[in-house]
């Protein structure tokens, strides 16, 4: 058997990528499909942490939200992601994976607040951690959170999944431009300097400073 390429991973799976076709809410065989997938890659020996995002729940302020406050709409969203990571705990426990859900946000009746000593015992333990409520401060994002969670836990790489059929990194939107073409690798810089729509900025000049690899993938 090939061995992992990394031994302790953050899996950012998109909000949207936990929800039905629709892309709003949660969808249980989705759910189960995820647990099942993240506990395979666990079997192979490695550490996987997830950050879920939020956007099946809450998109911010479009539509009939502009206009709303943007720390107000950036708590609605924190508020969405934990929701998601007790949805996904719950598939994972009933697929036979202990679990914790640690959040940004002190919740203590629901999750735990994330305390990273205690994130890093829980990894050593053999737990999965999923970590909630994105860095517990409007104006960031979950790829950020997922970012700055792999430099806290030590994790090699953060592995990005996107919902929309968009399976790695082009040069342009592919949806939209019939010429787009797929990028096998590329540096941060690149994506940073080209304006590729891979990650917010914050995120990617996260892990270009802390050398993190990133890995898009459609899930
Ligand atoms: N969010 C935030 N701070 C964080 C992480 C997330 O305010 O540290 C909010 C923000 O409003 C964001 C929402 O939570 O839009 C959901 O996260 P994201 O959009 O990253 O989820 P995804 O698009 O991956 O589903």
């Amino acid at each position: 058997m090939t061995s992992p390429r990394w031994k302790r991973i953050v899996f950012k799976p998109s909000g949207e990528a936990l929800a039905g076709d629709s892309g709003q809410g949660l969808d249980g065989d989705t759910l189960a499909a995820t647990a099942r997938e993240i506990i395979a890659v666990r079997d192979m020996g490695v550490d996987v942490t997830v950050v879920v995002g939020g956007g099946n729940f809450w998109r911010g302020r479009q539509g009939a939200m502009t206009g709303m406050d943007a720390t107000q709409s950036d708590h609605i969203g924190m508020l969405g992601t934990v929701m998601n990571a007790l949805a996904l705990q719950d598939a994972l426990e009933r697929a036979g994976q202990t679990t914790r859900v640690m959040s940004a946000i002190e919740m203590p009746r629901i999750a735990e607040p994330y305390i990273r000593r205690r994130a890093m015992r829980h990894l050593e333990k053999g737990r999965l951690v999923i970590f909630a409520a994105g860095t517990g401060n409007p104006y960031f994002t979950t790829d950020t959170t997922a970012a700055l969670r792999a430099a806290e836990v030590g994790a090699e790489a953060v592995l990005k999944g996107t919902h929309s059929g968009v399976d790695g990194i082009y040069s342009a939107d592919p949806r939209l431009e019939a010429d787009a073409g797929k990028l096998t690798a590329v540096s941060h810089l690149e994506v940073l300097n080209r304006g590729l729509k891979v990650m917010d900025s914050t995120a990617i000049t996260f892990c270009m400073d802390n050398r993190l690899p990133i890995i898009v993938f459609d899930v």
